[in-house]
């Protein structure tokens, strides 16, 4: 089901459990501000998720509130991950899905780094 990008941070969201190590990932970086694992569910070869650890529910919401430190260690962290994942050269592409007509499912910022293959036009027409 698709989220509201606003609102109220849910504690127990299942990011917010994977940060608090209730549920387990499949982690490929983390910095003092971000975590990043694979999708449990890949759309493409590679298809890993970068969050930052603070509340936040959303693009808008982290926009808003975060620090400047969150903000570049989370920016910084995504980058990081893509070069870790050795997707720099063939390139990627990186998605953050926010509020309903986004179809966001988990109210936990996320981006997502795509690559490993031809990743076609930018969305589905
Ligand atoms: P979005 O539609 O942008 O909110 O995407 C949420 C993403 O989280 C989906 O691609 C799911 O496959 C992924 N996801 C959900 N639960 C987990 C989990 N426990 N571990 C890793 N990825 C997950």
């Amino acid at each position: 089901m698709p989220v509201d990008a606003l609102g109220a941070y849910d504690d127990n969201n299942i990011f917010a459990r994977i940060l608090r190590g209730e549920i387990p990932c499949k982690q490929v970086h983390e910095t003092p501000h971000a975590l990043a694992f694979h999708d449990i569910n890949p759309q493409a070869p590679t298809h890993v998720l970068v969050i930052p650890k603070g509340p936040y529910r959303s693009w808008a919401d982290f926009s808003a509130k975060a620090s400047e430190a969150e903000i570049a260690g989370f920016v910084r962290a995504v980058g990081e991950t893509a070069k870790l994942l050795g997707l720099e050269e063939p390139g990627y592409r990186l998605l953050a899905n926010a509020g309903v007509n986004a179809h966001q499912e988990v109210p936990h910022l996320h981006v997502h780094i795509f690559g490993g293959r031809a990743l076609g036009p930018m969305l589905a027409r």
